[in-house]
């Protein structure tokens, strides 16, 4: 733990300044519930500059300081222990959108982005399932979703960012402009700066989608239905979903496939599934406008929410798996997995992307031309933490499975990592990550809680 610091030591600032209670348990819970850690101060940022101050004076003193997002993380990686958290939701701004641009503050939702961009016809080229998580927390990680398999992650549509870095300097940078620092920032799981403000590439917007779920007995042709559809690139949406029947303890799969389209033109459903081998009786369709489509988590939220089980623990785990090892590694998962290790509302999901449009040097994924996101997205008991504490313990066996045959995490996990699984997971691009982590974070304050240079959950 830091030297406790007094508040009247902290710069003025335009944002406000929290040590009560209330808003130092907020911060040392996330929606993971899993992991605790209580910081000194919260602080809500008005301006970068705050940022900026904020930052330097952390840096001084040591002081470990985590940006906030909207707090979706399942273990701890927004927190930090007896230092600072800034709620970056102080900053969420949408900018004026301009030609085919967006700017915006990186506390904003991407929920917020679309109600800037859409009324313009349109749209970030990617989008996450859920829409309440903010545009710095989503950048800082990656962020992938059904349209990944065309433009890459959230990270490969951002044209340029304006980041803090761990010394307190406020600094742009892009692709032509401090280069270092973009690759560095991008994926970069906070370690070498706080984004205060991205621009994000747009394209046009479609008014409608039409929504298909195609479910199949044979997970072997539900994996050759997905590299179809990912190699030909005919749904301009694509994931899938692993379904295990309570009853029988069957397992279907779901293939979710979604094509955008205004009217008057139409999908031509014939051409987009006439040649895949789904279930034909049970395939469903679904027709709305494309905001509804992209916010289609929201019902389940709600619903989550009147429950309770949104409120309880998440041990979730993402990875990605080579097309060579798909097949296997996802039968003998499945094999071992039981309702109870996934819990009441827990999901799993399959989806392929194509290698070629992941460009962001931190990005991590096995090698070759299409590889798989294969997620287990747990609930756990709140009221059994043996059990939780056994769900963390089955992602660790899925990591430890999938790793050595070149898997890699999706950074947003409830699992414990050391700085040499970090090291092993950055691979050749860890010598870039530490070479800025030394130049942009020489006092190694930011975000500790992701265990990237030792500390974390
Ligand atoms: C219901 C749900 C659905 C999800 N769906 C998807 C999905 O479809 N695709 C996907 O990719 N992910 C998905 N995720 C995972 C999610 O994208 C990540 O956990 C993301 O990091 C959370 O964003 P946040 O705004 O809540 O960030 P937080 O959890 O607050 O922060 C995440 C990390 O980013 C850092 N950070 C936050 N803001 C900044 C900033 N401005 N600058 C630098 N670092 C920052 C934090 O310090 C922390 O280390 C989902 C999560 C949930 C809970």
């Amino acid at each position: 733990m830091p030297e406790p610091f007094a508040l009247a030591d902290l710069p003025a600032l335009d944002g406000d300044v929290f040590g009560d209670d209330a808003n130092l348990a907020a911060a040392a819970r996330d929606w993971g519930h899993i992991v605790q850690a209580r910081p000194r101060v919260v602080i809500r940022p008005a301006t970068a500059a705050d940022v900026a101050a904020v930052v330097g004076f952390a840096a001084k003193r040591g002081i470990p300081v985590a940006a906030r997002g909207s707090g979706h993380s399942p273990f701890g990686q927004s927190q930090a222990a007896g230092g600072i958290v800034l709620d970056m939701t102080g900053l969420r701004t949408v900018h004026a959108s301009t030609g085919n641009n967006v700017v915006v503050d990186a506390g904003a939702r991407w929920q917020q982005v679309l109600g800037a961009t859409l009324p313009r016809g349109l749209t970030p080229p990617v989008l996450t399932d859920y829409l309440e998580l903010t545009v710095g927390g989503t950048l800082a990680v990656g962020g992938v979703g059904g349209a990944t398999q065309h433009h890459g992650m959230q990270t490969d549509t951002v044209i340029e960012l304006d980041v803090v870095t761990g010394t307190g300097e406020l600094t742009r940078c892009s692709a032509d402009e401090n280069a270092e620092l973009f690759d560095a920032v991008r994926a970069g799981l906070g370690q070498c700066g706080i984004i205060t403000r991205a621009t994000i590439r747009l394209q046009p917007a479609k008014q409608r989608a039409r929504r298909w779920k195609l479910y199949y007995d044979s997970l072997e042709d539900f994996l050759a239905d997905q590299r179809t559809a990912v190699t030909d690139r005919r749904f301009d949406y694509l994931e899938g979903q692993l379904v295990l029947d309570d009853e029988t303890g069957e397992w279907r799969y779901l293939l979710e496939a979604t094509t955008y389209f205004s009217l008057p033109d139409q999908p031509d459903e014939h051409e987009l599934l006439g040649d895949l081998s789904f279930t034909r009786e049970t395939a469903e369709t679904e027709d709305s406008t494309y905001l509804e489509f992209l916010d289609r988590m929201a019902e389940g939220e709600a619903v989550l929410r009147e429950e309770g089980s949104w409120f309880h623990p998440h041990p979730w785990l993402n990875v990605f798996v080579s097309d060579d090892e798909v097949d296997t590694v996802v039968a003998e998962t499945l094999a071992g997995t039981t309702g109870a290790d996934l819990g009441d509302s827990g999901l799993v999901m399959l989806y392929p992307v194509r290698h070629e449009v992941l460009t962001t040097p931190l990005t991590r994924v096995p090698s070759g031309d299409v590889v798989w996101l294969f997620a287990l997205l747990r609930t756990g008991n709140p009221y059994d933490p043996a059990g939780v504490a056994r769900m963390i313990r089955l992602n660790a066996d899925l990591y430890e499975r999938v790793t050595p045959s070149g898997g890699t995490v999706y950074p947003v996990n409830a699992l414990p990592m050391t700085e040499q699984d970090w090291k092993d997971h950055f691979g050749n691009a860890w010598e870039a990550l530490e070479s800025a982590k030394k130049t942009y974070d020489p006092a190694g304050v930011l975000t500790g809680g992701q265990g990237v240079f030792g500390g974390g959950a």
